[in-house]
């Protein structure tokens, strides 16, 4: 029996307390593993805070979808496995990043890989307890992915947003390198997806911030200019791009970034919409045909998206985001300072080595 040290809340928006629980032996594939590292994401703050904004006032409610407290958020996930169940078979040794998203294991999307579209997702620190804790379980050990000697606070975020971005991207792969990409929203998803872009050979990315600090990082990650949202009128971002804007990446996701960005693309371009800022999309139905637009939204990826993802990084080297480590026992006082707009960059919580919550 191992005792695991949770990091819970009792209820939504509540105050997040340290537990201590007694963890069941693994069944069957189970897998324990100890947590070395978890992120702290915005999703977090969703979940906590218990739903989205979807326009008009009106809130997509997580209990409506099962969620229920006591909460245990975080979804970037990287440890060791240290208990296994019977029929698990060999096991990573070294540290794995665990794949978040899990599915029913039961149903068409499930048996497709693509457990993060499974209507019926047990999701790690939405659906089912997740890493802001000295222990989680998994239920089968094909969701951790080797991380060899990446740096294991970086690889924490590839379940969520590398793995995000690198999805996202696939869902323009299509696209010739010259096309324009129009970044919406330059923080850590908007420079990751920058920098990825960039080493997949794109050459006309323009990033599009409200912040100045965030435009000039994004110059330096290679977009070929940075626009304010204020100067960044359809036309401005054509000139910007040096060619025919065909993609967009909407990591904002509000009513005036999609604005934005269907009026700033070319017809036969893409809307990707990542960001979960809510609102509603508004756009004049018959032009979507006739300018024969794609609007798709893309929401983290699969476990395979993600293996590729690993593979891709350790070719082509980690996409450079600041990570700020705090002791896992911070998680609340991180959280809410995420949910204050005070976290540049992503945070990553620590467990310190001698498996005590620090
Ligand atoms: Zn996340
Ligand atoms: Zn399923």
């Amino acid at each position: 029996m191992i005792r695991a040290t949770r990091f819970e809340a009792a209820e939504f928006g509540g105050p997040i307390m340290p537990r201590l629980r007694d963890l069941p032996a693994p069944q069957g594939r189970e897998v324990i593993v100890e947590v070395s590292h978890c992120g702290v994401c915005h999703t977090d703050l969703h979940v906590h805070h218990g739903g989205y904004a979807i326009g008009g006032g009106r809130e997509l409610r997580f209990s409506d979808r099962g969620v229920k407290p006591p909460l245990v958020l975080g979804h970037e996930i990287v440890g060791r496995v240290i208990e296994a169940g019977p029929d698990t078979g060999p096991l990573p040794e070294g540290p794995v990043a665990v794949y978040p998203w899990i599915g029913c294991g039961r149903c068409f999307r499930c048996d497709a890989g693509e457990d993060h579209l499974c209507a019926s997702g047990k999701f790690l620190g939405v659906f089912a307890p997740g890493g802001y804790a000295s222990h989680v379980t998994v239920p089968d050990p094909r969701y951790l992915i080797d991380i060899g000697d990446i740096d294991p606070a970086i690889a924490a975020l590839f379940g969520c947003s590398g793995l995000t971005c690198f999805a996202a991207l696939k869902k323009v792969a299509q696209l010739p390198d010259a096309a324009g990409l129009i970044i919406i929203g330059a923080g850590g998803l908007g420079q990751t997806a920058i920098a990825l872009a960039q080493q997949t050979g794109r050459r006309n990315i323009v990033a599009v911030d409200t912040s100045a600090d965030k435009r000039a990082q994004s110059l330096a990650l290679g977009a070929k200019a940075a626009l304010d949202p204020a100067e960044a009128t359809p036309k401005a971002l054509a000139e910007a791009a040096e060619g025919p804007i065909l993609a967009v990446l909407d990591f904002v996701g509000s009513e005036a970034t999609t604005a934005l960005a269907t009026a700033a693309l070319e017809k036969g371009g893409t809307l990707v919409v990542i960001g979960l800022f809510g609102g509603e999309l508004r756009y004049p139905l018959p032009l979507v045909p006739i300018r024969a637009l794609t609007i798709v939204g893309s929401y983290v990826g699969s476990l395979a998206d993600m293996a590729e993802y690993v593979a891709h990084v350790r070719e082509h080297g980690v996409p450079h985001i600041p990570v700020d480590r705090k002791p896992m026992a911070a998680a609340g006082e991180v959280l809410a300072a995420l949910g204050r707009g005070e976290i540049a960059g992503r945070t990553v919580l620590v467990n310190s080595a001698d498996g005590e919550t620090a």
